[in-house]
């Protein structure tokens, strides 16, 4: 069921002039996690429309709050470099396995760098995801520096003449300062290879902590800039509209969405398509 079926069903051979219906499709934004920024603008905007016309307006609307447009990883001309940072839990490693796994099936060619050597298991647990969809995985050595990590994989990867290397980081959010010292340490040493690099900063966010994902956004962009959103965990949540919501506030496009911890459960956000889901078993009869 989508989020907006008990309005659209409210909505149904009732006037739009009746004051309940708005009622009840504010509590349903909020209930999707819209947040109450987004859900104050939609229903302002939402309130001229007419009868029937509703419902397709409705779903403009929700569209144009998803109007920032990915770039093309393949423009970049040179060795593409994809940095994964997000707290830790968000689904960082797990999504860098799934994009090399994504990138390679359509063409690329690949490499995968642990650059989060603060736990020798997220090491571990990338080399497993790399031995397994067959994508060469740069570590380190116990304790060595995530930037030494990323200086060795951008170099291999410009040696091999590789398409894309995507890099792993850790996500401690208690020691936000010295996460952000050691973004900044790796963007440093990447760009000693190629100064426009990194390409794309993805930000990893858990689609099912809601509003927490709204603030750790907040967070991440105003310490480090972000390019492309990566949310995850949307497989068992029904509060989808948290990706509406930080779209709309952030104005970073949505890149990727994770429905499950599957190699193959990431999927190219499709705005249109996510729109269409948020209507899901409204039938017209
Ligand atoms: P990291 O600490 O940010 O690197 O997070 P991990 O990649 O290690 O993921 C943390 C947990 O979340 C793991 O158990 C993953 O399998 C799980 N996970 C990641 N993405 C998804 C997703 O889209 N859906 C579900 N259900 N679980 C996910
Ligand atoms: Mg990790």
């Amino acid at each position: 069921m989508g989020i907006f079926s008990k309005f659209v069903a409210k909505l149904k051979g009732q006037s739009t002039a009746d004051p309940l219906v708005w009622k009840v499709l504010e509590e349903e934004l909020l209930a999707a996690d819209l947040g109450p920024i987004l859900t104050t603008e939609i229903l302002k905007s939402a309130q001229g429309l007419k009868g029937d016309d509703a419902l397709s307006s409705l779903t403009q609307i929700l569209n144009s709050h998803l109007s920032a447009k990915p770039r093309a990883l393949s423009d970049a001309g040179t060795v593409g470099v994809v940095l994964v940072v997000g707290v830790n839990g968000t689904g960082k490693t797990t999504s860098a396995a799934k994009l090399a796994n994504l990138l390679k099936s359509s063409g690329s060619s690949v490499m995968l760098a642990a650059g989060d050597t603060f736990r020798a298991a997220a090491v571990d647990q990338l080399q497993t995801w790399g031995a397994r969809i067959g994508v060469p995985v740069i570590s380190g050595k116990d304790g060595a520096e995530p930037a030494a990590v990323a200086f060795d994989a951008v170099k291999q990867a410009v040696e091999m003449k590789a398409d894309i290397v995507i890099i792993d980081t850790a996500g401690r959010l208690h020691t936000k300062v010295n996460l952000m010292t050691e973004l900044t340490k790796i963007k440093r040493v990447i760009q000693k290879f190629i100064p426009e690099a990194p390409h794309e900063v993805m930000l990893v966010l858990d689609g099912s902590t809601g509003q927490n994902a709204l603030e750790q956004a907040k967070q991440f962009t105003a310490t480090t800039e972000v390019t492309a959103l990566s949310i995850t965990k949307l497989d068992g949540t029904a509060k989808g509209g948290v990706v509406l919501a930080i779209a709309n506030q952030f104005k970073i496009p949505v890149k990727y969405i994770g429905v499950g911890e599957k190699i193959d459960d990431l999927i190219i956000f499709d705005k249109h398509e996510f729109v269409d889901s948020l209507f899901k078993g409204v039938t017209n009869s």
